[in-house]
Parts: C-alpha cells; sequence; structure tokens
C-alpha cells in the first residue's frame, strides 16, 4: 500500500540478488482498501511500518514523530494516504531514478544484503520479512551518517531503541560480514565498480545520495547493529 502501489517499479530476484531485473511500467489504477490490513499477521503490519518510518525519515520529521510516538495500526488510513505522497512527490520528480528518487533507498542497501543472506542461509526458518531487514537496515545507515554526514546521535538512539523494541535484536555472526558487502556490492544501484554506495541523512527530511562508504565504515556499521 504505501511502497510498491506506488511509482511503477516492477523486478524479481535473480541469482540470489534482489530485484535484479525488471522495468519502470505504471500501473492503469491502484486501489487501496486499510480494511484489508486487520486481515495481515501483526509482523507484517510492522513490516510494512518500516517502509512508512523510511519515507518519513528521509521527508518529513512531524510524521517521524506521530509514527514513532503511536501504535502501527492507530490512525492506519492517514499515515498510510501520507506515506503514499511522500513517495508519489519524490517519483513524480524523478520517474527512472536518476537521481532524488534513490533516496528511497535510504536503509535498503544494507537491508536488502540482510534479506538476501538470509534468503541464502534459512533454508529451514522463515526468512528475514522485508520490512525488518529495511529496519535494521536504517539503523546501521544512520549510524554511516552520524559519522559520515553528521546526523544528530540521538535519532540514532531513538531508532536503535526502537528497533530492538519492536522488531527484536538483529542476529548475525562476524563470519557474515564479507558475504554481506559482496551482496552490497552486486546491488545494482552501485555503478561505480567495487564501491557501495549510500543514501544517508544529513537530518531528517534531509537525505544525501550518492555516499561512497569505504568497506572499513560499512563493517563497522554492522558491528554496531549486531551489538544492540
Ligand atoms: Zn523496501
Amino acid at each position: 500500500m504505501v511502497d510498491a502501489s506506488t511509482g511503477g517499479k516492477t523486478g524479481f530476484n535473480y541469482a540470489g540478488v534482489k530485484n535484479e531485473i525488471g522495468c519502470f511500467y505504471p500501473p492503469m489504477d491502484t486501489l487501496i482498501d486499510v480494511f484489508w490490513l486487520k486481515t495481515l499477521p501483526y509482523e507484517e503490519i510492522l513490516s510494512g511500518y518500516a517502509e512508512m518510518i523510511k519515507h518519513a525519515l528521509i521527508a518529513d520529521k512531524d510524521e517521524y514523530e506521530r509514527l514513532l510516538g503511536s501504535e502501527p495500526m492507530d490512525d492506519i488510513e492517514r499515515k498510510v494516504q501520507a506515506s503514499r505522497e511522500i513517495k508519489e512527490r519524490i517519483v513524480e520528480q524523478d520517474p527512472y531514478e536518476t537521481g532524488s528518487r534513490k533516496t528511497l533507498n535510504f536503509g535498503h542497501t544494507v537491508g536488502h544484503a540482510l534479506e538476501a543472506h538470509s534468503l541464502q542461509k534459512d533454508t529451514q526458518k522463515t526468512p528475514l520479512r522485508h520490512g525488518y531487514a529495511v529496519m535494521q537496515g536504517m539503523v546501521a545507515e544512520l549510524y554511516l551518517s552520524v559519522v559520515k554526514t553528521g546526523l544528530n546521535r540521538e535519532i540514532l538512539r531513538q531508532m536503535s531503541h526502537y528497533l530492538v523494541e519492536r522488531y527484536g535484536r538483529p542476529v548475525c555472526g562476524c563470519s557474515d560480514y564479507e558475504n554481506l558487502l559482496t551482496l552490497m556490492r552486486s546491488d545494482k544501484k552501485n555503478n561505480r565498480f567495487g564501491e557501495i554506495n549510500f543514501t544517508l541523512l544529513t537530518d531528517i527530511g534531509h537525505p544525501v545520495i550518492n555516499q561512497v562508504i569505504p568497506d572499513s565504515l560499512v563493517k563497522e556499521a554492522m558491528d554496531y547493529l549486531f551489538s544492540l
């Protein structure tokens, strides 16, 4: 409702990489009824809520505070509408993701790697849900934002607390780092060979795209995430 419904991006996973093949094709119409959310398990609500928090982090401080300060299903119709509008505004400015649309990738460079890694490894149990991976990815990328682009550490602290409280402690061993970095490098968002490209924040509502981060600092961000 708040993500794939807007922007006309279609894609599927290929060779273990998320959304590797796809195209832009806008729908003729989209029908959204929040009634259906009541039929979902709570984990799926939280998974979608992570994308709503992402939209608020890159675009709207007041909405960020409203989302973190209320139960996910409270006032859900307005929240879904607000979230969709943020994405719509960003997509209208840059439909083919040549620039500002990349801000929507916040949390997803690390998030997609964690998700793909979990799909490779967890054949027995349920793989990490997309929104859970994005939530963890956002915390890692907020850490990078504190170090690289001067984000206020208080936002990192607040989101770390929210992650642990609502989504649970992230689990991953140091032995997985090389695979995670390989997955981040194979992400199609990286056009310069071998370098990992991030969208970071200088503040809530102020994203910056194309931030190249050295492996050593990405590992430091993962150390932070997995020490929570
Ligand atoms: Zn996503």
